[in-house]
């Protein structure tokens, strides 16, 4: 039995890499945290003190929120918490003072708020069919009469759309939780209390959307085994690696890592940079040949028709120019196809086709094709070398 949540499962699938660093090597992030992060939980924690305060019938004002969580920021902010948009001009005051909004917005807007709450930070498990466990964290759990509200804060600032909401898998699987502790619950409204906009998304699952969903879960989980037993964790480096706190360690990063250290003289004389950078020219180069080779072509072609010859001299070789005929097959995929069966139709589709090598390849790699087949081919090692321009030198 292994403890699965809904922040694990989505490490996996943004890049299997983190994930192998985070939860199976169990490496410290180089990074203590991101700003959002920061800003979120002591949102997160203001909120719930509201609540906590609410419930013991204690006094508690927006301007007692936010001199609660201006003191939090104080005591707990440190200079190496990451600010990634650092080069657009965000500092961390304005991350500060976003979160002062949030609250403020928030009590407004909430503080005729009519539901009992019955749980705050609510943590649990829930056991899953194949076995394994489901990490259960509600911020805030709440009630009136059979209707169940399960509500989360958000502090992103890019506004989650009814369709992502009716597809989200955290809260979802959290109401299979509340459905199955509070028996009297006839409904469970999930609630996304969007702060930086003031306002709130709401979804709500069909029992048939719920197993579905279970059975997506334990899919999930089994790729992630799988994963494992394979030690299969490639990275997948997105926009999103900027947040990431393991960029050191991770072989898409590690040298850019290393090299941002070096002093220039060093950074030329390091291996890697003069091979991509000798690499880079040789394929410009590469391209500009063929571009010129191309154009020679249609020189020499419109030379021999002029002079209508077709074997050109030069210093110590010769140029051979002649016309030939070629087929041209149907572009258009209706035509094509149509075409395609007809020489099956005529019986020629097999002594005029190839096997076509990138598909097959993809399956036997996807395991899309059947062992027999698969059997028959080996699986070597090999490598590829692409060449992209670095983006970050781009964004700077
Ligand atoms: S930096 Fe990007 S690719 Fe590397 S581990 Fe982090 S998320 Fe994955």
């Amino acid at each position: 039995m292994v403890i699965y949540s809904n922040s694990k499962i989505s490490t996996f699938e943004t890049c299997p890499y983190q994930y192998k660093l985070h939860y199976i090597d169990k490496i410290e992030p180089e990074i203590s945290q991101t700003i959002e992060a920061f800003m979120g939980d002591l949102v997160h924690q203001t909120l719930e003190k509201m609540y906590k305060d609410k419930k013991f019938k204690k006094n508690v004002s927006k301007e007692i929120l936010i001199k609660f969580y201006r003191d939090l920021w104080e005591k707990e902010y440190s200079e190496d918490i990451l600010i990634v948009r650092e080069n657009e001009g965000l500092k961390a005051d304005n991350y500060k003072k976003m979160g002062e909004k949030y609250i403020s917005d928030y009590y407004d807007s909430h503080k005729e708020e009519d539901m009992t709450i019955i749980g705050l930070e609510t943590q649990d498990r829930l056991t899953l069919p194949d076995g394994n466990q489901w990490h259960v964290r509600i911020d805030k759990l709440g009630c009136k009469g059979d209707t169940y509200f399960v509500c989360d804060y958000k502090t992103n600032s890019r506004i989650k759309m009814q369709e992502e909401a009716d597809s989200d898998r955290q809260l979802a699987m959290y109401s299979i939780w509340v459905k199955d502790k509070f028996k009297d619950a006839k409904r469970v409204i999930l609630k996304w209390h969007m702060l930086a906009f003031d306002k709130e998304i709401t979804s709500e699952r069909t029992e048939e959307q719920l197993k579905a969903l279970q059975q997506e879960v334990i899919e999930a989980i089994q790729e992630i085994e799988e994963a494992t037993k394979e030690k299969d964790f490639p990275t997948n480096p997105t926009k999103l690696c900027d947040w990431c706190g393991y960029k050191s360690a991770c072989p898409s990063f590690k040298h850019l890592a290393e090299i941002e250290e070096m002093p220039v003289k060093e950074f030329k004389e390091d291996e890697g940079v003069k091979f991509v950078d000798e690499f880079a020219e040789i394929k410009a180069r590469l391209s500009e040949l063929q571009e010129k080779q191309d154009e020679l072509k249609a020189n020499l072609i419109e030379f021999a028709k002029q002079k209508q010859v077709d074997v050109i001299y030069g210093s110590n070789s010769k140029a051979s120019v002649k016309e030939f005929d070629k087929i041209v097959m149907p572009e258009d995929e209706k035509d094509k196809a149509a075409f395609i069966k007809l020489m099956k139709d005529k019986g020629i589709y097999e002594e005029c086709s190839m096997v076509c090598y990138p598909k097959l390849n993809s399956k036997v790699l996807k395991g899309e094709i059947e062992d027999e087949i698969k059997d028959k081919v080996k699986i070597e090692k090999d490598w590829r070398v692409s060449l992209s321009k670095r983006k970050d030198l781009e964004e700077e």
